[in-house]
């Protein structure tokens, strides 16, 4: 638009647009010093099931930038997913996660998985499973303990290669779930050729169903079709008891969300898990 370009005609850029380019500059030069600076941190968020009981948690990363405060992932994620740097960051959180599960066994704390989170780049190298393996030998934990959780958008990219890393991953003893389910455009007949475990129901479609027919009867059939599919269904994003009670009439199988607890510093995290295993919610 004409009322974007300065005096000279030659600048393409709105001032709001430069500053955005400016900051995403900022944040990539920042992000390649965060991992030997020590400043990034996982966060880890508990899923429950029917009977209240942990049946795992999540691992989600922050980032401790330096003059702004922790990060959530949407402000970097993105950027270190367009170079290499998010192969290096998924190396640290698989790292970490595996460092976290050895000191809650060595602490007595029974945590029956750590689930983590793929970036499309990880699912694209060839040498991931060597990658996870190492680190299980290392770490001497058993495969059944981490979880991958990839989005339907990412193993649809290329559903060959996915399909074959992914196999890779389950012939270990890893579990997998796909993330976000309902917000690509893959039909879940076409994913029942991937070896997946568990399917996350989009926290946009919980969100609505306490008020949205049609989030209801899309949550309804998401279910009914998984688990005909022999998937176990993960409700995220759940927030309030009438939406958990309402995806418990729906058949659904476990629940992640702020009504249970937000993602959590590992210390806080073993409070919650104290607390919790004291007050079991009946059936
Ligand atoms: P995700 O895997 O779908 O993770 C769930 C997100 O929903 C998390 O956001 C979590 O904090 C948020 N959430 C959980 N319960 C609720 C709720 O009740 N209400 C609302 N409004 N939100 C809830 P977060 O931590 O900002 O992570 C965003 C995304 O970043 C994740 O989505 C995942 O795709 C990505 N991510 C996180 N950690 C990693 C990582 O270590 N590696 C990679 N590659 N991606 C990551
Ligand atoms: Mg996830
Ligand atoms: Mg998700
Ligand atoms: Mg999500």
């Amino acid at each position: 638009h004409a009322k974007d370009m300065g005096r000279n005609g030659f600048q393409f850029f709105s001032p709001e647009m430069n500053r955005a380019a400016m900051e995403r500059l900022d944040i990539e030069r920042q992000l390649r010093d965060a991992l030997k600076l020590d400043q990034f941190a996982l966060h880890y968020q508990p899923r429950l099931d029917r009977n209240g009981r942990v049946t795992g948690v999540e691992a989600l990363i922050r980032w401790n930038r330096p003059g702004h405060g922790l990060q959530p992932p949407g402000r970097f994620i993105p950027i270190a997913e367009e170079s290499d740097l998010i192969i290096l960051i998924g190396e640290w959180v698989l790292a970490t996660a595996a460092a976290q599960l050895v000191a809650w066994q060595k602490a007595g704390i029974e945590m029956p998985s750590v689930a983590i989170n793929l970036s499309a780049r990880q699912l694209r190298l060839a040498g991931l499973p060597g990658q996870i393996a190492a680190v299980l030998q290392d770490s001497r934990l058993p495969a059944a303990l981490l979880e991958f959780e990839v989005t339907e958008t990412m193993a649809m990219e290329n559903p060959e290669r996915a399909s074959r890393l992914l196999g890779e991953l389950r012939d270990m003893g890893i579990a997998l779930a796909i993330d976000d389910f309902g917000t690509g455009y893959s039909s879940l007949a076409y994913l029942k050729r991937l070896p997946f475990d568990h399917l996350k129901i989009d926290r946009s479609f919980v969100a609505g169903i306490a008020h949205d027919q049609n989030d209801v009867a899309i949550v309804r059939g998401t279910i009914a079709l998984a688990h005909s599919l022999g998937l176990t269904v993960v409700a995220e994003g759940v927030e309030t008891a009438e939406q958990l009670a309402l995806l418990k009439s729906a058949d659904c199988d476990e629940f992640q969300g702020f009504h249970f607890s937000r993602p959590l510093p590992a210390d806080e995290l073993e409070v919650f898990l104290g607390k919790h295993s004291q007050t079991p919610t009946p059936p």
